[in-house]
């Protein structure tokens, strides 16, 4: 099966280079995948992304890859963290490299970075259905400059289990209309099994309602370790092939391509 979001050491805070996370995918019996590793910004603004200067030896480092591992596509991407004061950054970025793909985050709400544990007191001074309906203008803010290609893990500030009213459907309602338009994709991110909200993102209604609207769907383990590589892929097939999709896609060049969901693929198991 595919997997289109794995992080490396080059985001200083994950662990595994790109030679250990493809060979750990290799070994799991993935069939593509893609990396996408929190991209530069023009202005330091945290220490957990990829330095701009760093960006083609992490290039040369999936190259490398790449031969290693000729059986096994290896799609070159970034996950873009979309901030207002940025916004033109992102078309020249686009330009820089040959990139296959640019998934679309937002982590940040002004100045607060509200997915990371260092700032989640961020929920106790914040009313919690202001944080999501910021949240989403922000995402479809994003789509509207084009950032990227993927809308990644949609639903996030689910992330430590701050839930919002129904009032919210609306705001995800209008944001999934945004990403339909514009013909971008959703990707079903299966990371926050291993976190407190112990769910993908989205969560079931939307991943439904977005199939309704004929947005297609990647997949992502947003894997910031080796051993998590694969976590909760098995899963996420049989949960969307339940769902009745049949195919997901993945991206060369910046060009959807669509591969068949498997529902019968197993993880090899690692060894360890
Ligand atoms: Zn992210
Ligand atoms: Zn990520």
């Amino acid at each position: 099966m595919i997997n289109l979001h794995l992080h490396t050491v080059r985001c200083n805070h994950a662990t595994g280079t790109v030679a250990q996370m493809a060979a750990a995918a290799h070994a799991a019996g993935l069939r593509e995948i893609g990396f996408a590793e929190h991209g530069p910004l023009p202005q330091p603004i945290d220490d957990w992304r990829l330095d701009l200067l760093d960006l083609p030896l992490y290039q040369a480092e999936i190259e490398a890859a790449r031969s290693e591992f000729p059986d096994m596509p290896i799609r070159f991407g970034l996950e873009l963290d979309y901030l207002p004061q940025f916004r033109d950054f992102y078309a020249d970025l686009h330009r820089v490299a040959p990139f296959d793909f640019l998934i679309i985050s937002v982590h940040y709400i002004g100045d607060w970075n509200f997915d990371w544990d260092r700032y989640i007191d961020g929920y106790n001074h914040r009313d919690i259905d202001d944080i999501y309906r910021s949240y989403y203008a922000l995402v479809r803010e994003a789509i509207e400059h084009r950032v990227g290609d993927i809308v990644g893990h949609l639903d996030l500030p689910k992330r430590f289990g701050h839930r919002p009213s129904d009032a919210i459907r609306e705001e995800v309602e209008r944001t999934l209309e945004v990403i339909a338009r514009a013909g971008l994709v959703l990707e079903l991110n299966t990371a926050g099994l291993l976190e407190k909200v112990q769910e993908v993102y989205p969560e079931d209604w939307i991943v439904r309602r977005a199939l309704e609207m004929g947005i297609p769907f990647t997949l992502g383990t947003d894997a910031h370790d080796p051993a998590n590589v694969d976590t909760g892929l098995e899963w996420a097939v049989r949960y969307l092939h339940e769902l009745g999709v049949r195919e997901v896609v993945t991206f060369e060049r910046r060009q959807m391509k669509t591969v068949a969901l498997e529902p019968e693929w197993k993880a090899a198991k690692l060894s360890t």
